[in-house]
């Protein structure tokens, strides 16, 4: 069996998000030790939104798990944006804190560009200051922090298809900065063909079908069905969409049609269990290369 066999689960087509995590948290652990750093994490959260405040204690908990210092700020609902910018400064010249995540959204009196962009861009482990985005984009990323949710679909992707990706013609659906474009300048610089599909794009199924990976990222449930799909496509599923189905309880499905899809696809990252636990593994990644970076330039 390859490798990348060896990923997928037993029916060899779920992507296993939940594995690869813990296999990326258990090489964290030993770099960890092996480079004698103390990783800081600090989670800033606004408000009590209640899908926010489940994110942050996730990330605070993997965090303690993973051996970093874990801080955790939950700030009144009104805090105003001076305050949370104030914050910031304090954790940018804090030299235990290698890592600041702002919890998204923010309440409405507080500018989530302008409390990005105040984040140390090598404090900035969710990887959306414009310093690293431009590297990601310029294709500079020996320095840069990467946003966690492409990596970790990258990851898979990976786990999937093996490392090459080279001349692969890879769709991504979706034009956020904080997954489609990132998503697309990781697949281009991995020599992938890529094709950027958007709420204005022309026949999306008939580009998509072209694909030989998929990802979809959109916010629109199920979207993505089999006519998208070419048979033995690897489609990545970022989509978190809670539905509520017909007897009145409420569950979480993707951006892809997954019954539909499934039985065409070479692999697929089901939700949930897909790309979701990925996310705050990167996270922890990206603080321990915070961590090693700043241990090496002092
Ligand atoms: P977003 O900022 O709302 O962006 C959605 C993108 O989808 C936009 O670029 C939009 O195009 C495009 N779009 C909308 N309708 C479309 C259509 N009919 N056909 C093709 N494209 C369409 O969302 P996001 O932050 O990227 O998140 C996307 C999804 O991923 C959400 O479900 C979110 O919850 C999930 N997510 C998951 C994780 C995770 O850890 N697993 C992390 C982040 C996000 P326009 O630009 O033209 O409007």
């Amino acid at each position: 069996m390859s490798i990348a066999q060896s990923f997928l689960n037993n029916d060899k087509r779920d992507i296993d998000g939940k594995e690869a995590a813990r296999e990326i948290i258990d090489v964290i652990k030993s770099r960890k030790q092996s480079e004698n750093v103390q990783p800081g994490l600090a989670v800033i959260l606004v408000g009590e939104d209640p899908a926010s405040s489940v994110y942050v204690r996730n990330k605070s908990n993997r965090a303690e798990e993973c051996g970093f210092l874990s801080r955790q700020y939950n700030l009144h609902e009104d805090t105003s944006e001076s305050e949370v910018l104030e914050l910031i400064e304090s954790l940018n010249k804090d030299n235990d804190i290698d890592g600041i995540l702002v919890q998204l959204p923010l309440p409405d009196q507080i500018d989530p560009h302008k409390v990005i962009q105040s984040i140390a861009p090598e404090k900035d482990v969710d990887g959306f200051h414009y310093l690293n985005a431009g590297r990601l984009m310029t294709g500079d990323i020996e320095d840069a922090l990467l946003p966690c949710t492409p990596t970790g679909s990258l990851y898979l992707i990976k786990k999937a298809l093996g490392e090459n990706l080279t001349g692969k013609h890879a769709v991504v659906i979706g034009r956020s900065n904080i997954v489609g474009k990132p998503m697309a300048s990781l697949l281009l610089k991995e020599n992938c063909t890529v094709t950027i599909i958007h709420s204005r794009t022309e026949r999306p199924e008939e580009l998509c079908r072209q694909a030989d990976i998929v990802v979809a990222a959109v916010g629109i449930p199920e979207l993505v069905t089999e006519e998208w799909i070419k048979p033995g496509a690897v489609v990545i599923d970022v989509g978190i969409n809670r539905i509520t189905t017909k007897d009145g309880s409420s569950r979480l499905v993707g951006d892809v049609n997954y019954a539909e899809v499934y039985p065409k696809a070479a692999a697929i990252s089901p939700v949930p269990g897909g790309v979701g636990p990925m996310t705050i593994s990167m996270l922890m990644q990206n603080t321990l290369d915070a961590a090693i970076r700043k241990k090496n330039h002092n």
